[in-house]
């Protein structure tokens, strides 16, 4: 990990490991122990409008376990109130997504939509006080009146003062005619909005008279066509918070201009102090982390769908073979941090790396076959060999694999004319084959057409079978293989990068960043060959195919025909660059 990806903070971020020193936690503690709070309630508040991706992950890992270390409760709401964008089926997604990582709300999600009454009378209590005003600005005009940041003489950005609304000085009691008849209808689409009286000179723009509600005729999927008027984020936001009585509000450092605002209504509708402590993005080298983006990846067709194995949504990264422990552990090792910061993709391929290398059994398949015959192997002779299911973990036991006299190898271990230092098949030479004997290349056949080769040759020598004492022959290569009778057929898809480039957002202006796409992220691989353990596989299961990777078996697995995506390569870049890097 280089300096500027270096957390500062701990590594407990993870739910219910035990209270680490992060800036979060210590100001959880001092909040306790000055008497502020006296419980700990959090929330995950997404909004229902696409599915969770690993930047989420990181928010309710910090969300679920922070309440956990302070035997507190995270809640589970959805900010839903935007109704063109959200909908049921990401609602589902999304707890379906939490809960794999085994957090746990207490079984009761909580909508932002079932508060839109009690927002209702909260605004009414602003009105009344006289700090909310019913404005007939257009959304172009209230821009200009607001005013912009820029740059003085010096370049130096300063911001000056925006212009009041005519409408600001409306009274207590045509404010609330206004803001009723606003819901009742009466009005077009964007004819009024509900505005907070603020400061309009106020240096941080977002202070300057926020919009609390606008009209906007939508169904919602969940309140249908009662409303008509639909509370805007940073209203809803903080008073939602309050209302469930939460005691933190952590949320992601772009919600740090955002937090004046939210102390400002908090304050003003005089409901519970909830306080809100922002911790720096989660960014990822070679993909993009923002629902909007991940949207138009999915509308665009550049991949299958919300969980193809190479999105970097929880879905996606389920498919592809992740286990919520190596998401957990990832969580855990890129810290909270304050700053936001960009992770090397290769950590995150680091931490599954190391936890399928426990758990997952050891298989062999062959991804792109050639035959290989051995010719003084006994005709329609099988035999059992026996093999460790996992090293790494001898409760795993071991299995007998048929060995027979026509086999599947892979065509990368074999060479009519070998590159210097290659050890496996070539005319003349020896390779051990995996669990089984040594052979030695006596020829192979040729498609005089295509220049491919069809068939390799070999004989073997019956005294080296794989663990004898007898065989003290040594070779320089091992080769994998699968016996071709009992040989499953399968599919293998081969995933890389979704984009090239390390941060795919930085193009040159004009230039479309979905242009920058990788177009060859998948390989798929249909005539594929697995041992006959495989035939069995059901969607989910994972295995390391021998010398080729990590691999999961894919959804679309069908009776006689597994599909496996490779979850991850065995080679480690990223233990290279940790050595290196300290
Ligand atoms: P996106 O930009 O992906 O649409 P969002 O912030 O709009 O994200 P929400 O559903 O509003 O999505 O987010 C729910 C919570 O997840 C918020 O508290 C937000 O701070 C947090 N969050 C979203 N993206 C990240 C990220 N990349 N790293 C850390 N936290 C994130
Ligand atoms: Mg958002």
């Amino acid at each position: 990990m280089s300096e500027r990806e270096r957390p500062e903070g701990s590594q407990d971020a993870a739910a219910g490991e035990g209270p680490g020193l992060d800036f979060i936690r210590e100001a959880v503690t001092q909040d306790l122990a000055q008497g502020r709070y006296s419980y700990v309630r959090t929330r995950f508040p997404p909004e229902p409008n696409g599915w969770l991706h690993i930047g989420h992950t990181k928010a309710f890992l910090i969300d679920f376990g922070v309440a956990a270390d302070f035997k507190g409760r995270c809640n589970l709401r959805f900010d839903d109130t935007n109704p063109e964008k959200e909908d049921m089926s990401y609602v589902e997604a999304i707890k379906r997504d939490v809960a794999w990582l085994g957090c746990d709300w207490g079984g009761q999600e909580l909508f932002a939509s079932d508060y839109y009454e009690a927002l209702y009378e909260l605004a009414l209590k602003l009105i009344r006080k006289g700090v909310a005003y019913v404005d007939d600005l257009s959304e172009e005009e209230m821009k200009e009146y607001r005013g912009t940041n820029v740059p003085d003489k010096n370049n130096i950005t300063y911001t000056p003062p925006g212009r009041n609304s005519p409408w600001r000085d409306r009274s207590v009691e045509e404010n609330l005619d206004l803001f009723a008849r606003m819901r009742a209808g009466e009005f077009p689409d964007g004819a009024k909005t509900l505005r907070a009286k603020i400061d309009m000179a106020h240096p941080n723009l977002l202070m300057r008279d926020p919009t609390m509600y606008r009209i906007r005729r939508e169904p919602h999927y969940r309140t249908g066509t009662k409303w008509c008027i639909y509370p805007m984020y940073d209203f809803q936001h903080p008073l939602s918070d309050a209302m469930e009585e939460v005691t933190h509000s952590l949320c992601s450092l772009e919600y740090e201009i955002h937090r004046p605002l939210y102390d400002w209504f908090i304050r003003e509708a005089e409901v519970f102090p909830t306080r809100q402590i922002e911790f720096s993005r989660l960014n990822i080298t070679h993909t993009v982390l923002s629902k909007r983006w991940l949207l138009r990846l999915v509308k665009d067709g550049c991949v299958k769908g919300w969980d193809d194995p190479r999105m970097p949504t929880l879905a996606g990264l389920r498919r592809r073979g992740y286990t919520p422990e190596s998401i957990r552990d990832f969580i855990s090792r890129i810290g909270i941090a304050k700053t936001d910061s960009m992770v090397d993709i290769q950590l995150l391929e680091h931490c599954l790396r190391e936890d399928l290398n426990k758990r997952a059994n050891r298989v062999m398949s062959v991804l792109k076959p050639v035959k290989l015959v051995i010719e003084n192997w006994p005709a329609g002779h099988v035999e059992e060999l026996e093999a460790v299911n996992n090293p790494e973990d001898p409760t795993a036991g071991t299995r007998r694999i048929p060995f027979t006299g026509e086999l599947y190898i892979e065509r990368d271990d074999f060479q009519e004319i070998p590159p210097p230092k290659y050890f496996r098949l070539f005319p003349g030479n020896s390779v051990r084959l995996r669990y089984g004997y040594i052979v030695t290349c006596t020829g192979f056949t040729k498609d005089p057409a295509t220049g491919e080769i069809t068939e390799v040759r070999c004989t073997y020598d019956p005294a080296t079978k794989g663990g004898d004492a007898q065989d003290n022959r040594k070779v320089k290569g091992t080769i994998h293989w699968v016996s071709a009778a009992g040989a499953v057929p399968l599919e293998a898809r081969l995933y890389d990068h979704l984009f090239l480039a390390e941060r795919p957002m930085d193009v040159p202006e004009g230039v479309d960043w979905l242009t920058t796409i990788n177009t060859a992220s998948e390989e798929v691989l249909s005539g594929a060959f697995g041992e006959p353990s495989l035939a069995a596989s059901k969607a989910g299961d994972r295995y390391q195919f021998e010398r080729l990777g990590y691999f999961a078996c894919d959804p679309d697995t069908t009776p006689g025909k597994p599909v496996f995506n490779r979850a991850v390569s065995l080679r480690d870049s990223w233990a290279k660059i940790e050595k290196k890097g300290g």
